[in-house]
Parts: C-alpha cells; sequence; structure tokens
C-alpha cells in the first residue's frame, strides 16, 4: 500500500474547493464535471507544488460516480479522505412560497443525493484506508438554530434546506460509520461563483475548516458541525 494520503475532492475546479485540493497537502483528485475546467485546475494545481491530477466527476451522474471510483481502485487501491464540496444554490433569496419543485429536485439531486452517491461509490475504498475521513460542505444557513435566531441574508426554500439535510445525513453516515470521521465544516461567507462574489471571506479562508477536518487526529470527532471557531449548533 502507498504512503502517501489519497484524496478526492468534488467540484474542485474552482472556489473553495480548489482551495481545498490546494492545502490538502496530499495526493488529490481534483473531482468536476467538466473536463476542460478539471484539467486546467489540475495542471494549476500541479504547477504550485500539488500532487494533483484530474477526476472526471458529475456528482449527479450514477456512471461518472462509478468511473470515478474505478479510478482510485486502479491507481491506489484505496482512499482515505473524500470532502464532498460540490454544490448548486438554485438562487438567493429564494422564497419557499415560490420554490419550484424542479428547481428544489435540482438542488437536492446535487447537494444532498450526489452527496449519497459518490460517499457510497466512495465507501469500499475509505474502508481499506487506515485514517478514513469524510468532509461534508455544509454552511451556517443549515443550521436551524441559527436561522431561529438571527437573519442569515434572506429567506432560503431550496438551498439552505438542502444543507440542514445534508447535516441530517452527515449525523447518521456518523452513526453507522464507526471507523470513519464523517464530519460537516461551514466555510464561512466566501466570495466564490456560488453567491456572485458578494462573500467576504476569500476561498482559501473558507478551505480551512474543511482541510482541518481532512486531517483529524485519531481522537478527533465525528458526527459534528464545526466552522473555523469551533462546533456550529444544527
Ligand atoms: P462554486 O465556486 O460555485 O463551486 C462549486 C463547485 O461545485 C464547482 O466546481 C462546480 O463545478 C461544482 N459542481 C456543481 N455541480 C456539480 C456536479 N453536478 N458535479 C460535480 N461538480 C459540480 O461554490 P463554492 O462557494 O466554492 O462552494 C463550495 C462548497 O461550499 C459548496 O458545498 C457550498 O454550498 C459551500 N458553501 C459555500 C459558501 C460561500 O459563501 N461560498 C458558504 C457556505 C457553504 P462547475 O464549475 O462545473 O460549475
Amino acid at each position: 500500500m502507498s504512503k502517501q494520503t489519497i484524496a478526492l475532492v468534488t467540484g474542485a475546479n474552482k472556489g473553495i474547493g480548489y482551495e481545498i485540493a490546494a492545502g490538502l497537502g496530499m495526493t488529490v483528485g481534483v473531482g468536476a464535471r467538466d473536463p476542460r475546467r478539471g484539467e486546467e485546475a489540475a495542471a494549476k494545481l500541479r504547477a504550485a507544488g500539488v500532487d494533483a491530477f484530474f477526476v472526471p466527476l458529475d456528482v449527479t451522474d450514477d456512471e461518472s460516480v462509478a468511473a470515478a471510483a474505478k479510478v482510485f481502485e486502479e491507481r491506489f487501491g484505496r482512499l482515505d479522505v473524500l470532502v464532498n464540496n460540490a454544490a448548486i444554490a438554485g438562487g438567493w433569496p429564494d422564497a419557499p412560497s415560490t420554490a419550484t419543485p424542479e428547481g428544489i429536485r435540482a438542488v437536492v439531486e446535487t447537494n444532498v443525493i450526489g452527496v449519497v452517491r459518490v460517499t457510497n461509490a466512495m465507501l469500499p475504498l475509505l474502508n481499506r484506508s487506515a485514517r478514513p475521513r469524510i468532509v461534508n460542505l455544509s454552511s451556517h444557513v443549515a443550521s436551524l438554530t441559527l436561522q431561529s435566531a438571527q437573519d442569515l441574508g434572506g429567506v432560503s426554500g431550496t438551498y439552505s434546506p438542502s444543507k440542514t439535510f445534508l447535516n441530517a445525513i452527515t449525523v447518521q453516515y456518523a452513526k453507522e460509520l464507526e471507523n470513519i470521521k464523517v464530519n460537516g465544516a461551514c466555510p464561512g461567507y466566501v466570495a466564490t461563483d456560488l453567491n456572485g462574489f458578494q462573500g467576504t471571506d476569500t476561498p482559501a479562508d473558507g478551505a480551512r475548516i474543511a482541510i482541518r477536518l481532512a486531517t483529524l487526529p485519531d481522537d478527533g470527532p465525528t458526527g459534528g458541525l464545526f466552522d473555523h471557531s469551533g462546533p456550529v449548533p444544527w
């Protein structure tokens, strides 16, 4: 078994995912649904000294996800770190009263089912790791506690609930997978395409908590939600 730590970051061609790939300090598969964007990002990471390679990966597509798992199976025989980063916003703010079934389905397909699809495909590989870690990119706007207590930038009938759903699944994975640390990461309000670059933090800042959770020691937490400052309430 190779000694290097092997990671996959989904949606790593730009934004926070790119910076997670850049900062992990691992051999990293740059998951991207667009081959040109994925190859370019992997090349840029390699030029910066990262041991990166492009992995074609659309999280909404069973065949694409199965093919990505095969890449890791054939190349390394295992996976140590999975960062489920890929997501879409589906519009913001978006009132629940005007949300459409199609819009909700599209967001849930990517932000929730996509995470389950990728995670389940990668589990046999993660189970062969000595220190497996899964990090799911969540958000402060997913927290029902915070949503009830303060204004988090408007009403969200689709994106916020999709991340709340993801949080619930993160907890269940952590309960089931006793050998894997599974946590949710809240990156903060980060200037990326997702919010029309309105965020106040840089993608590198946003990546920090995901990197920390991906590199947790053996006595680190599982089944939690964290930002740079510590635990975030559900
Ligand atoms: P971003 O710049 O829009 O990047 C999203 C990434 O996901 C892109 O690489 C995109 O690929 C990819 N993606 C979307 N759908 C995909 C699919 N079906 N299959 C594979 N990849 C797909 O957004 P970001 O701000 O970096 O977001 C990264 C994560 O942080 C997300 O989970 C987001 O919800 C979370 N987050 C962000 C903020 C923030 O303030 N930005 C706050 C809280 C949480 P394309 O380039 O092909 O579209």
